[in-house]
């Protein structure tokens, strides 16, 4: 499959938008307690050599099953560290749009060294990824269906 692959195009960056907090747990799964549909995304963090890169840090946050984020708590936020192949797994549930935004997954990314890439993941044939003022397809997840949620696919290619 084409979008599994590393092929050296850099990850594009996107902004952070208003609901990003510093401090969130250490967790692959950020849905602990909160409702809806299931859904693990997985993948590589490579270099653009396509080198995977072990120990890169990755924070992610998004919307709950209603578009609405936890800015008290840290419903729908953690962060995790790739392993030694390169590899995150999230667990989380599908996020549902919010005011004019698709669904979407935010997403901060930093190895060892080097820059903080920040950046937003989506899904497949939202309509109103057509609609955004923002969406990239270059962001697209490679979502499947499964019997008790979605499995998602998506690597990060960073600039180092
Ligand atoms: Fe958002």
């Amino acid at each position: 499959n084409e979008s599994t692959k590393c092929t050296e195009n850099l990850t594009p960056s996107q902004t952070e938008g208003p609901y990003f907090k510093t401090g969130s747990p250490q967790r692959n799964n950020i849905a602990e307690g909160v409702s809806g549909e299931k859904l693990v995304v997985s993948g590589y963090v490579y270099d653009k050599h396509c080198k995977p890169i072990a120990n890169a840090w990755l924070d992610f946050w998004h919307a709950d099953a209603n578009g609405v984020y936890d800015n008290t708590g840290y419903n729908l936020r953690g962060h995790q560290f790739t392993d030694e192949d390169g590899v995150y797994r999230l667990e989380t549930i599908v996020p549902a749009p919010y005011e004019t935004r698709p669904p979407h997954i935010h997403v901060k990314i930093r190895a060892l060294s080097g820059e903080v890439l920040t950046s937003q993941m989506y899904f497949p044939n939202d309509p109103q990824n057509q609609t955004d003022s923002i969406f990239n397809q270059e962001l697209i997840m490679n979502v499947e269906d499964v019997e008790n949620g979605k499995v998602a696919e998506f690597n990060f290619v960073l600039n180092q």
